[in-house]
């Protein structure tokens, strides 16, 4: 999770935040040497892996490994879910997969 280095006035702009889109407060917050985490509270493993999940495609980050992804889908104008090391793996797969089924017929 990430940990935020903040001032007492920061957290309090966070926690208010909280009502809003909590979504976006999630994280390790550090203030004065005191430890705020804010995390969901009794989620199941599910939800956490799509909140996770919808947190790195709304910050356009890689969606295995959170890396920044810089390269736009040309297709449909959007950031790709795929940093380049996990689309070239995917992709590569995919293309494999898509080429021994056309061997087959
Ligand atoms: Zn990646």
């Amino acid at each position: 999770m990430d940990i935020k280095k903040v001032d007492h006035r920061k957290l309090v702009q966070v926690v208010q935040q909280l009502k809003s889109e909590p979504e976006r407060t999630l994280g390790v917050y550090v203030l004065d040497g005191w430890r705020v985490q804010i995390s969901r509270y009794k989620q199941t493993s599910a939800q956490r892996v799509r909140a996770l999940y919808n947190r790195r495609r709304e910050m356009g980050l890689c969606i295995l490994c959170g890396k920044k992804v810089s390269k736009m889908n040309p297709a449909n104008g959007k950031l790709y879910r795929l940093c380049e090391t996990h689309r070239k793996e995917i992709d590569f797969q995919k293309n494999k997969k898509d080429k021994s089924r056309r061997a087959k017929r």
